[in-house]
């Protein structure tokens, strides 16, 4: 398998490792998706240590965005469909030092220099099955 032909590995690493600043139209957006007032959504998501006019961070809450929820061994965003500009610009690459730290520590597999993810067969196994689980 190379990594061009996998695709984000929903392993929650970037989501983990850093915080998305949203503007305030982007907030109202993800307000309105999650049913709750702008107020309501500042107080439950922002991270008010950082004020910076006109945005806000989002807070971690367990290590990891508070707007992510676990399922199984998949890490999703609860508000994917309107989800801030700054994850959309986030593209998963393999050649990415969080992508393939997710790779490792949850299949324990590598990627080698020729572009290839490498690691025992029964490793390769498990992610070809969740790949297809989540196809
Ligand atoms: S808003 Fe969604 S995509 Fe962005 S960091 Fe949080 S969980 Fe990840
Ligand atoms: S670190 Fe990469 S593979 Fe993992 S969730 Fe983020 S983009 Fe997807």
């Amino acid at each position: 398998m190379t990594i061009d032909e996998i695709p984000c590995l929903r392993c929650g690493t970037c989501c983990s490792l850093y915080q998305p600043l949203v503007t305030d139209e982007e907030s109202q957006r993800i307000a309105d998706y999650l049913g709750m007032p702008l107020k309501t959504f500042w107080e439950q998501y922002a991270d008010t240590r950082w004020p910076i006019p006109g945005k806000h961070l989002i807070k971690h809450e367990d290590g990891h965005c508070a707007l992510m929820q676990i399922e199984g061994k998949q890490h999703l965003c609860m508000v994917h469909l309107v989800k801030p500009d700054d994850c959309r610009e986030w593209q998963e690459s393999l050649e990415k030092k969080e992508c393939k730290k997710g790779l490792l520590d949850q299949w324990n597999l590598t990627v080698s220099e020729d572009k290839t993810i490498v690691g025992e067969a029964e490793d390769q196994k498990r992610l070809a099955n969740y790949l297809e689980e989540i196809a």
